[in-house]
Parts: structure tokens; sequence; C-alpha cells
């Protein structure tokens, strides 16, 4: 009883897994408030409807994959959301895909479960919300090859399986409503102070006299390796085809690395943690975004934080 999908935020991600969920047979209904994306979609005869609300009314799961918090909350709360007031009519079930921070989604998940639901579903008798963030970039949500990280009940996770295996190739269930934003975003604060390392022990060791590609291979054998050295090195020509070897065009932009690192620092505070390096990835990245460099790929740190160039 999963067929009719909705799905809200046809941007970079959600436009192209919106795409394999129709591939994989799903009926699917699409919002967005950018009328050019909306566009591509109904010129392909997919349905297209004017408001969260109207999405929701005609779907068994709604799908959110906005840019930050404050987008999610709209759309679920606010006027025409997906809440409507707390009178569900339809559906049953939520899943918010976006890079969140876990407090939020866990309002969210409780204000889904506070809702009344007007038409019941068998299994559960409550609406019901799964935050499942992804890993991957642009790349892989055109290959359905994500990889979701799951917060919610887990036998809810269960059922709505094949839904995560239709746009991705890896799914772990984490543990109770926030814990898949949890993960998300511990996995981008390390990401990016990895990132941030590798790219000054580069600018140090370039100007000590040692080539970015034997340090590379260096790197690549010894303690120092990680996916910032091997997979995607931020020195331009050390690997062909990342976004550092295009001018740090496409990938995944700073603005985003900015808003995730934002969303770690605000929990470890929150939580009265001492997180140093992420106050300092923050710092460095609104300083990037500051200078003009937003749309860039998050290793540009590499040439425009740490080497100073501007070109
Ligand atoms: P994007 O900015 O390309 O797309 C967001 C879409 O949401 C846009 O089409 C925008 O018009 C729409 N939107 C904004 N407010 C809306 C509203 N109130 N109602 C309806 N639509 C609205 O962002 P993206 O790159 O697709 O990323 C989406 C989320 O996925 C972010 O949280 C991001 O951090 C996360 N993410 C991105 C990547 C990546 O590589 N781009 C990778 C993993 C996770």
């Amino acid at each position: 009883h999963l067929e009719r999908v909705g799905f809200i935020g046809l941007g970079n991600m959600g436009s192209r897994m919106a795409s394999n969920l129709i591939k994989a047979g799903y009926n699917v209904a699409v919002h967005d408030i950018n009328l050019s994306v909306i566009k591509m979609f109904s010129d392909k005869g997919i349905s297209v409807k004017g408001s969260p609300r109207e999405v929701a009314e005609m779907s068994d799961v709604v799908i959110t994959m906005l840019p930050s918090p404050s987008h999610v909350l709209d759309v679920y709360t606010g006027p025409n959301g997906l809440l409507n007031g707390g009178n569900l009519v339809r559906p049953w079930l939520f899943i918010d895909s976006s890079t969140v921070d876990p407090q939020t989604t866990r309002k969210l998940s409780s204000a889904v479960s506070n809702c009344a639901l007007i038409e019941k579903k068998d299994s559960w008798e409550t609406p019901v919300m799964l935050d499942a963030p992804v890993s991957g970039g642009i790349l892989a949500a055109e290959t359905g090859t994500l990889t979701f990280m799951v917060g919610g009940p887990e036998e809810v996770y269960k059922a709505t399986e094949p839904i995560f295996s239709s746009m991705g190739k890896n799914t772990i269930y984490c543990g109770n409503a926030g814990t898949g934003s949890a993960a998300k975003i511990c996995n981008n604060l390390s990401m990016a102070v990895s990132m941030l390392g590798v790219s000054e022990a580069f600018v140090l060791g370039q100007s000590l006299g040692i080539t970015a590609s034997t340090l590379t291979k260096i790197f690549n054998s010894s303690t120092a390796r990680c996916w910032s050295s091997d997979t995607y090195n931020p020195v331009p020509g050390v690997i062909d085809g990342v976004p550092s070897s295009r001018n740090y065009d496409g990938g995944f932009a700073s603005t985003l690395m900015a808003k995730d690192l934002n969303l770690a620092s605000s929990s470890a505070k929150e939580l009265g943690l001492k997180c140093p390096l992420a106050s300092e990835a923050k710092d460095i990245y609104a300083k990037l975004c500051e200078d003009g460099h937003g749309t860039k790929d998050f290793s540009c740190a590499f040439r425009h934080f740490y080497s100073g160039k501007d070109e």
C-alpha cells in the first residue's frame, strides 16, 4: 500500500530521486516552488501539485528533499503544509531526506504522530515519520546508488525498504527518530575536517618542496589515507574527474557544507559538548561563502582558503 508517492523539493538531488521512483513504477506526484523544475516534470506528464497539502492528500507516502530545517518546517507545518493543521486525510507516512539537525527531526516526528489520521491504514494507528538523509552526491542520486541512513520505528523502516532501494544502493537503519539526521551531520562533520586536514597538510607539504602527487602516494599507503586523499583529492590534477580537477565546479557546494557544519556545531552546543574542530571548520566554510566561493565544491578550501588564490 505504498504505491502513491508524493515528492517535494526537486532540486539537484530531489529531481533525480523522484525520476528513479517514477522509473521503478511508483505513481508519483510532485511539488516545488521553482516553476522551471516543475515544468520539467509536467512536460513529462507527471502529476504536479500546487502545495504540500495537495501532495499529501493524494499520496500514501510523502518524501521531502529540501535545503535546510527552515524549509522543511515550512513545508510540514506552514500554511497549506503537509500536516494540514494536525488533521490528515492522508498519508500515514512521511520521509524527510533533507539534511537537518536531529532536534528539528524529533520536533517534526512528534508533530506527525500527534496528527489525527482521518483515513486509517491497516497496520499503523498513527501517522509516522522517518528521517532518511542521504550520502552520495548528484551522480549517486542520478544512478540510484545513494546511501540512506534511517531513523524512526524499525517496523516502518522495514516496510519502506523497497522505496529506498529504488533510489539507493545501501540503506542503514540507525535507531529512533533523529538518529538518521544525527548520522548524517556527523558524517559531514568528519568529512569536512578530513578535507581541511588533507588540504592543510598538502599546502604545507608543497611549501616544503614535496609534490602533490608524491604526497598523495605517501598518504594513500600510509596512516593519513582517507576519502579526501584517495578519492576526492582537493589538489587540482591529482585525480581526474573530481571537482578539484575541473575548477571546483559541480560536486558538493560549500554553502551546503557550511549549513551542515552549522547544524553539527549548534547540536554540540545544545548538548554542552566540546567540538572545537566543528566550530573551526564552520568558520572556514562561512568565510569561503562570504568570499564568493559558496557554489564551488567544498574541496575548494585547498585553493581559496589555504592557498589564498582567487581565480
Ligand atoms: P537544492 O537547493 O538543489 O534543491 C532544493 C529544492 O527545494 C529546490 O528545487 C527548491 O526550489 C525547493 N524548495 C525550497 N523551498 C521549498 C518550499 N518551501 N516548498 C517546495 N520546494 C521548496 O538542494 P539539493 O542539492 O537537492 O539538496 C537537498 C538536501 O539534500 C539538502 O539538505 C542537502 O544538504 C542534502 N544533500 C545534498 C547533496 C548534494 O550533493 N547536493 C548530497 C547529500 C545530501
